[in-house]
């Protein structure tokens, strides 16, 4: 009988791509991801892997074509195919604004009215200028937005926007934050049963892969009489490690933290006496 697999499908090349093939790296599953490669199967894991445009994915998958894929939630809102959005992905984060020229005098939201507005989400723009009760013209457009205003084809735009950089080459200003999105797991609406069994197993790694980048091991020294108060700060996953050092009235505590809480934490230790901090990251995170 033929091996029962989960068929995925990730973007072929571009801004997902690295994250993607790396995110399924690190959950074990081996592959190769040869240059150019537009289908494989993995080596160690019931997956076989499809390399795809990013617009092309979430229609994939809502035809059963793939049983899952890797896209950016923009992608998933402005196609608005029948898929199950199953897990974020904490990558491929950004957002998607309407930007105005530098010189531009706005002031609210209303002041897009009879605009031109250049963008490739008509669908997501759509639904915030009604939300907004605005009235601008929506020109749909398949690249290079953030040149629009200048070349005279609309007055503003929408588009992604990362660290903001390229607008403000562009001459561009961000007025507007339309969404936020990252990169998530979506699968189709019938999957079989064996599909939903890998599926579980996938989602298992994933979660301790995200888990693992999101916190840190952490190591310090204290004196004794510091341990409670240590312990109050670095509270760990059940409870942390302490162990006595050689010298003594000195011990050890292992713990876990947040990676977001780090440096306040670290600050905190470092005030109750805390010496020899030593940060480690951690490669898989069981809870
Ligand atoms: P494809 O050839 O697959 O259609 P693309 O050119 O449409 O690729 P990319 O630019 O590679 O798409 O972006 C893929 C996804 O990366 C976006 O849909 C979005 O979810 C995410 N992303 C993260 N940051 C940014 C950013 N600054 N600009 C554009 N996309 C971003
Ligand atoms: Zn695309």
């Amino acid at each position: 009988m033929k091996e029962e697999k989960l068929k995925i499908a990730l973007q072929k090349a571009g801004r997902l791509s690295e994250d993607s093939i790396g995110l399924l790296k690190k959950c074990g599953i081996s592959f190769n991801d040869g240059f150019g490669k537009l289908r494989t199967e993995a080596l160690n894991f019931p997956l076989e892997i499809f390399f795809l445009r990013d617009d092309d994915i979430p229609e994939y998958v809502a035809d059963g074509v793939a049983d899952a894929g890797i896209v950016g939630e923009n992608i998933v809102a402005e196609t608005c195919k029948q898929v199950n959005t199953v897990e974020k992905l904490g990558f491929g984060r950004c957002r998607l604004s309407i930007a105005v020229p530098k010189n531009f005098a706005y002031d609210s939201v209303e002041s897009l009215n009879g605009l031109r507005i250049a963008t490739t989400y008509p669908r997501i723009l759509s639904d915030f200028l009604r939300r907004n009760e605005v009235k601008a013209e929506i020109h749909v457009i398949s690249g290079s937005v953030e040149i629009a205003p200048s070349i005279g084809l609309a007055d503003a735009i929408c588009d992604l926007v990362s660290s903001g950089s390229t607008l403000l080459t562009n001459g561009l200003r961000e007025v507007e934050t339309v969404m936020y999105s990252e990169a998530v797991l979506i699968t189709q609406q019938n999957l079989g049963s064996a599909q939903k069994e890998i599926l579980e197993k996938l989602l298992f790694r994933i979660r301790a892969v995200k888990a693992a980048s999101e916190n840190k091991y952490i190591l310090l020294n204290v004196p004794n009489d510091k341990i409670e108060r240590v312990c109050q700060l670095i509270p760990g996953m059940k409870s942390p490690t302490i162990m006595p050092l050689a010298e003594s009235g000195w011990s050890s505590i292992h713990s876990v933290i947040h990676k977001d809480d780090f440096w306040e934490v670290v600050e905190k230790l470092k005030q109750e006496g805390a010496q020899g901090i030593l940060v480690i990251s951690i490669d898989q995170m069981i809870r």
